[in-house]
């Protein structure tokens, strides 16, 4: 983390009394300090009532705001039940782990629908919600909003993202209808059907959540004129498809399968070919009962949506016949010249699953067995080896799952989407993985972390806009003077000409076999320049480290260029357009073959798909104005009302929160108004040492001009004592703030410690 931080620089300056001043302050706080040390007696410092800690609705509020300050805060809130808390821009959202009563129910989200005033409310995720709705008809013209709700895994994102979609759909419910199957189905009905869909195919059991979601989404609600749901539209983001053919010890695959196993009539088993108790190799932790494993749940939003059931059968039988594929397994051949053969049990598998895809058997095996190769235009047949048989299988899995995937949200637009002419604006609500750091760390989590860093950026630059409209409402003038954020990491990953993101692609369209040292010593000897990339020459498992605004990450460069290929082989693609199930030759039919002239489904490398498809969203983004939820886990075992200090600290790091306390750290991160700067320094100047007292009030002068011109001469005070030349870059006098560095806060502190 250090040298992402280290080398920021970050300065604001203040045109004041003409001349302008360049404040550079140093940091407040580093991430880097371990959570016990002296900020405790930062903490001390200031903070006198802190059984009061629970009632600051806003961290900001704190003073000072060190990360202890926040920690403290949070955990003061939740101790009392209250789980939403401001800072500045962003809503706090700690996840309670289990249901609050009343805290989402209809006549709540009256109640904030309705304040004249909502931002005067206890925080709450409705307030954003409401907020959001209000700004969309704007001052001048309608802006569209976006809600951007980020966090780690387990933290809430989801759960928030379907209250606000429910908010929505409450108070900006229309009359629209739309016809489905003979029957009239309400629109906010459709888009809150979307959701069990999506998380039957997107979601699965994890160490982290046992509602995980396995892909990001943007979804955006679409108004008409009247502020009326009228549609949605969804985009996703990179499916963690692996999941289909690989489970990590303890994790589930996707919930659709088991909610299949589970739920499924004895009939519809016997069509899938999943009788009670067959073992499936995919299907680990059958066992576990969640919640989420409701089939009948799905196939109701399934049938709302429009999915008739000739349409779901096919469905079915695709995902049956991708759990049957699972159990084949391949022996060693004789020799390279030999075809694999099938385990003895597995032959059964394969029929099974070809007759479930409707493919022929004879083909499926000889596609998984046999390769393709093109020696200009002629093409040589050759046996794949036991492991490259393997691969080629849970490729196949893998590719309809995600095709199939695809499909679903196209069909789930096609069914919710308003007609261009009925809506005007929108509302997005973004539901993205949060930064990721594993044990092991490969493309996927260079792509979630890339996101991350661009979201970071947005955040940062909407961030000291907000502050600047402080400044501005409270007469200081800002003159921007620099701020390097995040962008040196992001020109690492995605930088043209060289970056992380240019490398990896470059080798992998050189179709040759990747070594992985060899990789990383061209990353070394490329991008030796940016100080945010290292590495350990001598770790035998070559890889790269790159310092983020969350964290360092080590990435594994072994099977990092493959992944990002995802080579399909062309004979399953053309396998898979011959099959007599409609849905999965519709799903293909357009795909080219790798050995086509455009080479359609691995074309596009992993990343450049990602990149492409994330700078769409952060396009959409910088048009809308932006909500921030932070959502936190507060213990890692999702246990109820339970709070982890260490646990907590690493994710206010990790999503920013203690990012922004640097940026105002920046500026004059402490704000005090009038009367309470006079109540708690006006002993210093002995004028005012009777106010504190208790007589006479001090009410009367803090609220009037008087008070502004007490609080300078009182600072003045202070200052001539010192031999600063630039008073300042130390504290300003705003219309009804005092705005102060660190450095004078201590200052005070010192003088006033000096006379108690
Ligand atoms: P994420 O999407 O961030 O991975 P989820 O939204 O799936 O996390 O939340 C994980 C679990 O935490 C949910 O399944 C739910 O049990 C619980 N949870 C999250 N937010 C709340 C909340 N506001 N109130 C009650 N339980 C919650
Ligand atoms: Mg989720």
């Amino acid at each position: 983390m250090s040298s992402a931080t280290d080398q920021r620089n970050v300065g604001v300056g203040l045109n004041h009394g003409g001349a302008t001043v360049k404040g550079f302050v140093q940091k407040a706080c580093s991430p880097d300090r371990p959570l016990n040390d002296s900020l405790e007696g930062e903490l001390q410092a200031f903070l006198t009532n802190e059984d009061q800690l629970h009632t600051y609705d806003d961290l900001t509020k704190v003073n000072p705001v060190t990360p202890t300050t926040v920690l403290k805060c949070l955990q003061a809130r939740y101790s009392v039940k209250v789980f939403y808390t401001n800072a500045g821009c962003t809503l706090v959202a700690l996840n309670p782990f289990q249901p609050i009563p009343d805290l989402y129910s209809l006549d709540v989200m009256k109640e904030y629908h309705c304040a004249p005033q909502p931002q005067e409310s206890k925080p709450h995720i409705f307030i954003v919600a409401e907020e959001a709705y209000r700004n969309v008809q704007g001052q001048v013209e309608p802006v569209n909003q976006s809600l951007v709700v980020s966090g780690e895994s387990g933290a809430g994102k989801t759960w928030t993202s379907r209250c606000l979609m429910k908010y929505y759909a409450t108070v900006a419910a229309s009359s629209s209808v739309v016809k489905s199957q003979g029957t009239v189905e309400r629109i906010e009905k459709r888009v809150l059907d979307s959701n069990p869909i999506m998380e039957a195919f997107g979601n699965a059991c994890t160490l982290r959540n046992n509602n995980s979601s396995r892909f990001g989404k943007y979804i955006q609600l679409q108004l008409d004129r009247c502020q009326m749901l009228v549609g949605a539209s969804v985009q996703t983001y990179l499916l963690e498809k692996t999941r289909v053919a690989c489970q990590l010890a303890n994790e589930r695959n996707f919930h659709i399968f088991y909610q299949m196993m589970k739920g499924a009539t004895e009939e519809q088993k016997k069509e899938w070919m999943m009788p009670q108790g067959q073992h499936f190799a995919w299907l680990p932790n059958v066992e576990k009962t969640i919640e989420e494993d409701c089939f009948q749940e799905t196939v109701e939003a399934m049938v709302h949506l429009g999915i008739d059931t000739e349409r779901q059968r096919q469905i079915f039988r695709i995902l049956a016949g991708i759990l049957q594929l699972g159990n084949v397994n391949f022996c060693s051949s004789a020799d390279e010249s030999h075809l694999c053969n099938l385990e003895e049990q597995s032959k059964e598998s394969m029929q099974r699953a070809a007759e479930l895809l409707l493919v022929p058997a004879v083909e499926l095996q000889s596609c998984l067995t046999v390769r393709m190769l093109k020696a200009g235009k002629q093409s040589v047949l050759k046996p794949c080896s036991q492991a490259e048989c393997s691969v080629r299988r849970d490729c196949l899995a893998k590719t309809i799952y995600a095709q199939l995937f695809e499909w679903l949200v196209t069909f789930i637009n096609n069914s919710i989407c308003a007609d261009q002419s009925t809506w005007c604006n929108f509302i997005g609500v973004l539901d993205v993985y949060g930064f990721e750091c594993f044990q092991i760390n490969n493309l996927e989590q260079l792509c979630i972390n890339y996101a991350n860093e661009k979201l970071q950026q947005h955040f940062v630059a909407h961030y000291l806009r907000a502050q600047q409209e402080e400044y501005v409402s409270e007469g200081l003038e800002w003159s921007f003077v620099k701020y390097q954020d995040n962008q040196r990491c992001l020109d690492l990953l995605e930088g043209s000409p060289i970056s992380v993101f240019s490398l990896l692609n470059e080798e992998s369209r050189l179709n040759r076999a990747s070594d992985a040292q060899t990789f990383r010593i061209r990353l070394e000897k490329e991008l030796c320049d940016n100080a945010n990339i290292s590495w350990d020459k001598f770790s035998k498992e070559p890889h790269f480290t790159v310092a983020h605004y969350a964290g360092k990450v080590n990435y594994q460069i072994q099977g990092m260029v493959e992944k990002n290929k995802d080579p399909v082989p062309p004979e399953l693609i053309g396998l898979l357009q011959k099959a007599d199930n409609p849905l999965l030759q519709q799903i293909f039919a357009d795909k080219e073959s790798d050995n086509s002239p455009t080479k359609g489904l691995s074309k596009v490398t992993v990343v450049s798909k990602f990149k492409n498809s994330l700078e769409s969203l952060m396009k959409i983004l910088h048009n809308t104005t932006p909500h921030y939820t932070r959502c936190i886990k507060p213990n890692p075992d999702c246990k109820p009302l339970t709070f982890k200090k260490e646990e907590v600290i690493m994710q206010l790091e990790a999503c920013g929160i203690v990012e922004t306390i640097h940026i105002s750290a920046a500026g004059f991160p402490i704000r005090i108004p009038f009367k309470s700067f006079i109540q708690r320094y006006g002993l210093i100047r002995p004028k005012y040492s009777k106010l504190n007292s208790g007589t006479p009030s001090v009410d009367a002068e803090a609220d009037s001009v008087d008070a502004s011109q007490e609080v300078e001469e009182l600072l003045r005070m202070v200052l001539q004592y010192q031999t600063f030349e630039k008073q300042s870059s130390l504290v300003h006098c705003g219309r009804t703030k005092v705005f102060l560095t660190q450095l004078m806060l201590d200052l005070l502190e010192g003088q006033r410690g000096k006379i108690l």
